[in-house]
């Protein structure tokens, strides 16, 4: 029994410890350990699988999968939709166990995870047969001739995922994949791999066929194997850092890939911003998930006439929060997941405060709480010669910046190689659209922050470093299937007019063509 519970592990919290540090995850060579980072207690232990376990995986999907495809999407959709009420049924013991291998509240891992992935079960089991709908058409020139695109199976897919969103991220995925008919192999992070096997077991429960989708618990080198087994396609959420790596790989043999990266996402508050619910949101997007949220709000740009009261009333409310350990007193924000990222946040802090940053409130790690926890911090006079500007922080950070005005907020968000979200505050909406039109981010959302990632039918995702591909709605869903084009003559004919023999009245006849699109275009038929 893998899962088997155990008491304390008796480990320090080193702020070198790394995330691949053999005393940290590696206990034994064949075993993940998962802690709860909020009070550094053993979880249980996962078998790390190897590259050759990794294969047989996939041997065992590969044979499974053309059954699953010949099923019809209503028959598939009935696996999601029992998968789904399994879900609802055991959210508390779901709940309790992301919270535990996490750190965060139960809050939290109920509305930001079990319900948004009910909801994306519910909504690609009820619409992916429409989304994947064959499209037929006559062509426009060559008008005795129709077209039928398919939307078939990949096949074999991997998914790759990381730890702060554990259950809502690679469920998400795997539901996607499931519904297009492939098979699916997912690898959990090493940080969260019970909530990895919860996620196998929920789908066991639901009655899904044998080898349609395995988890394989491991760390990088199992991800890595993976991503160099014999699948279709590679689904990563994660680092740029590993990211790249992965495409790497892919492209040596021309794989697919899905990139899901890392942000550093900027909030701009214009004058008009609805000043409660700015400050409310700007908190919110800041600390939710102990800051460990790709598009968590990680640079503020707020213009100079609201600024000083604006950053009061933040700092006076960041004073408010309760940190602790959820379930043994009210808490808003849990710990940080792991030691690494203790010690990426106490770094950058360090790192600005020497550069002249100012700490409004927080700054230190909580020594009085046993696990990894930070207090939520403000930080002004932040520069760019500061990592906190430049790195992805992923803690509870606020640098908040004064602009002028709008114009430079746009400016200044713009200036990053993230661009996953943004969010632009105005009581003008069609200001903000304005704004948003000029922001370098694959969403900007006015007056909110971060939710639609809970919402199935918008499409998420990053351009420049954080990521390439699409995720979630009727685009993402499309990620998962690759198309197959059918085309045929309506009328039979001997001949196609541009085949041979050429002749000097084809000649001609092509000339007429050319000035009827030149003159009339396609007007006729589009
Ligand atoms: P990570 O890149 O360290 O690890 C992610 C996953 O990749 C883990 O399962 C890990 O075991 C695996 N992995 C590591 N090395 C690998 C390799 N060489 N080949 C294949 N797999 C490998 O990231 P993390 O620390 O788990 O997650 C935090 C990062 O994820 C942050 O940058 C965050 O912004 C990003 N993230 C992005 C999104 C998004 O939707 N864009 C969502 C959540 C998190």
């Amino acid at each position: 029994m893998w899962l088997a519970r155990s008491g304390q592990l008796r480990q320090s919290v080193a702020m070198n410890t790394s995330p691949t540090d053999p005393q940290m995850l590696h206990m034994a060579e064949r075993a993940i350990i998962s802690i709860n980072p909020a009070t550094l207690e053993e979880l249980g232990r996962v078998p790390k699988l190897y590259a050759a376990e990794v294969d047989s995986a996939v041997t065992k999907a590969r044979s499974a999968q053309p059954a699953w495809a010949a099923l019809s999407f209503h028959e598939r959709a009935k696996y999601i939709l029992r998968a789904k009420d399994i879900l609802l049924d055991r959210q508390d013991e779901i709940c309790d166990l992301i919270a535990r291998e996490v750190g965060k509240p139960r809050v939290e891992a109920l509305a930001g995870e079990v319900i948004p992935v009910a909801n994306l079960m519910d909504y690609f089991a009820r619409t992916s047969a429409k989304l994947l709908r064959d499209e037929q058409f006559t062509l426009s020139v060559f008008r005795n001739k129709k077209s039928r695109i398919h939307f078939i199976p990949l096949g074999v897919v991997g998914i790759i995922s990381p730890w702060n969103y554990p259950l809502a991220i690679p469920t998400g995925e795997v539901v996607m994949g499931l519904m297009a008919g492939n098979a699916v192999l997912l690898k959990p992070s090493e940080y969260t791999p019970l909530v990895g096997l919860m996620i196998g077991e929920i789908f066991r429960a639901a009655g899904l066929p044998e080898g349609i989708l395995q988890v394989l618990t491991g760390d990088g080198a199992t991800g890595a194997a993976l991503v160099a087994a014999a699948i279709d396609k590679i689904f990563f959420t994660g680092s740029v850092r590993t990211g790249k790596q992965i495409a790497e790989t892919a492209a040596r043999r021309l794989m697919p890939f899905v990139l899901e990266l890392g942000g550093k996402d900027a909030m701009i508050v214009c004058a008009d911003a609805p000043f409660e619910r700015t400050v409310n949101g700007a908190l919110w997007g800041a600390f939710c998930n102990c800051g460990q949220t790709c598009a968590s709000v990680e640079r503020l740009y707020v213009v100079e006439p609201i600024a000083d009261k604006f950053i009061a009333a933040v700092v006076a409310k960041t004073k408010t929060l309760r940190v602790g350990i959820d379930g043994t007193q009210p808490t808003d924000i849990g710990s940080l997941t792991n030691a690494n990222q203790l010690r990426i946040v106490t770094e950058q802090i360090d790192d600005a405060v020497a550069k002249g940053a100012c700490v409004l409130t927080g700054g230190k790690r909580i020594a009085s709480l046993p696990g990894y926890f930070f207090e939520p911090t403000v930080l002004v006079d932040v520069s760019d010669s500061m990592r906190v500007m430049q790195e992805e922080t992923f803690g509870p950070v606020l640098p908040i910046i004064v602009v002028r005005n709008e114009a430079e907020a746009i400016h200044e968000a713009n200036r990053s190689n993230f661009g996953l979200l943004a969010s632009v505050w105005t009581k003008d909406t069609a200001r903000g659209k304005q704004i948003a039109a000029q922001v370098e981010a694959g969403t900007i959302i006015i007056n909110d922050l971060i939710f639609t990632h809970g919402a199935a039918e918008t499409p998420w995702f990053g351009v420049k470093e954080s990521g390439c591909g699409v995720t979630h709605s009727k685009h993402g869903l499309r990620e998962f299937v690759q198309m197959k084009h059918i085309n045929w003559d309506v009328l039979p004919l001997k001949t196609n007019p541009w085949w041979f023999p050429y002749s000097e009245k084809k000649r001609r006849n092509f000339k007429l063509l050319a000035k009827v699109l030149h003159q009339w275009g396609l007007k006729k038929w589009i």
